[in-house]
């Protein structure tokens, strides 16, 4: 394959090109506009994703299990692609957990973590025989009722919310107060009540934060997370099922990002499995979300508009932050970075003219490359996001100014 290369973004390598043209799982991108019938759209390669998976596990010491956070792409066909090549499926609702069921993910390798589950949602999850992630005590009461109305054991797993922190994340999701798991120091007396109540935890959850490009802060999050996996598998006879030591690992979205040394972490892992597999806590889970599915998917839009206003020139399409709110820069940025972005039909030509891509809505805010070099654009081109797989559509306000949903497909 040949890299699609950007001045400031890390190279694009999980497609192929046919002439001047992106290939999309061996498409063309024209001709797979053709095929969706409209734009703008949402396409992923099932062929980038198994490449990814694969050189994950060629990376990670053999006894670790990886599992898929599908909250990052729960396209129904990407998760039974999913299904296929990894050890399980990590769902954050009732409905993810449905349509995971539904393309044949087996209950026993699934979880449920997140704040703010219903009783419903519990219920739903005990009786599909779904590990619930305990993220309160209140929500440990809830699974309790739910089990005993349902006459069914609750396979019930503790998240901690640890005293440690991810640092350099994207997302902080432990240490201080969260609304996420339960605090570490309380972590001894639920389990001293679980005991009473007859009830073995079957797992720990522990969940740091996310899109992290720092190998060394994940490493220290992972052997911090194996410490207290070890400490509480002690004060159980038979330990663990697992020990889900979280994910986090980052893609590079930006200018100056590299992608993760995954390499580095595998190294750091061996010790720290065989180390845990010791003392009871059962297998290291790693749950990723957008690390499987970012790079391994592209939106496409189509150029309704070329226009030139005072020193700048606008591409104008068809396609913007209510399909793609991360690329607009809207999802949790500070400051409003470029995606990478090409012209999908024009790979060939110089990148050397200056044109901002905006979208249709009637806000500033809909902006997917703010000034950057790119081959030059009539209508009708097709400029496409890269970095789209994870977070796209389920992550957008869809309905803001009440546009076409977008097209979503799987090559
Ligand atoms: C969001 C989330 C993930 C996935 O995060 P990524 O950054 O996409 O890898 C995994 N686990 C939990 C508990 C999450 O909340």
């Amino acid at each position: 394959m040949t890299p699609i290369r950007f001045p400031n973004h890390a190279p694009i390598t999980a497609f192929d090109r046919a002439g001047a043209e992106l290939e999309v799982g061996g498409v063309p991108l024209v001709r797979l506009a053709a095929r969706v019938g409209r734009t703008p759209f949402y396409a992923c390669s099932r062929e980038a994703i198994s490449a990814r998976v694969g050189d994950l596990r060629k990376a990670l010491p053999a006894a670790v299990r990886l599992h898929y956070a599908m909250k990052a792409n729960p396209m129904p066909a990407v998760v039974a692609h999913l299904v296929g090549l990894t050890d399980g499926i990590d769902v954050a609702s009732a409905r993810e957990m449905h349509v995971a069921l539904d393309v044949g993910a087996d209950s026993r390798h699934m979880s449920f973590a997140g704040p703010g589950k219903t009783a419903g949602e519990i219920s739903q999850a005990i009786a599909a025989g779904v590990a619930i992630n305990l993220e309160s005590e209140g929500q440990y009461e809830a699974a309790l009722e739910a089990a005993a109305a349902l006459g069914i054991a609750p396979r019930l797993a503790i998240r901690i919310n640890p005293a440690f922190e991810l640092k350099s994340s994207g997302m902080q999701m432990g240490g201080g107060p969260k609304p996420f798991g339960i605090d570490e120091d309380r972590v001894p007396a639920l389990m001293a009540r679980m005991r009473a109540d007859g009830i073995v935890p079957v797992g720990l959850h522990i969940y740091s934060g996310s899109q992290n490009l720092n190998p060394e802060a994940i490493i220290e999050a992972q052997r911090n997370s194996v410490q207290l996996g070890i400490r509480f598998a002690a004060q159980l006879s038979d330990g663990f099922e697992w020990l889900n030591i979280g994910g986090g690992f980052g893609v590079p979205y930006f200018p100056g990002e590299a992608p993760l040394d995954v390499t580095r972490i595998g190294e750091a892992l061996a010790p720290l499995c065989d180390e845990a597999a010791q003392h009871g806590t059962g297998p290291l889970v790693l749950e990723l979300g957008r690390h499987l599915v970012a790079e391994a998917g592209v939106y496409v839009t189509r150029v309704i508009d070329r226009k030139v206003s005072r020193d700048r020139t606008y591409l104008v399409v068809d396609g913007g932050l209510h399909h793609n709110l991360a690329a607009s820069g809207n999802f949790g940025q500070v400051l409003r970075k470029n995606y990478p972005v090409a012209v999908g039909n024009r790979l060939d030509a110089e990148t050397t003219e200056v044109q901002t891509v905006v979208g249709p809505l009637c806000t500033p805010l809909d902006l997917l490359a703010d000034r950057m070099e790119l081959a030059r654009a009539e209508v009708g081109d097709l400029v496409v996001v890269f970095m789209a797989g994870a977070y796209g559509p389920s992550a957008s306000p869809t309905r803001f100014l009440s546009h076409p949903e977008p097209g979503e497909v799987l090559v």
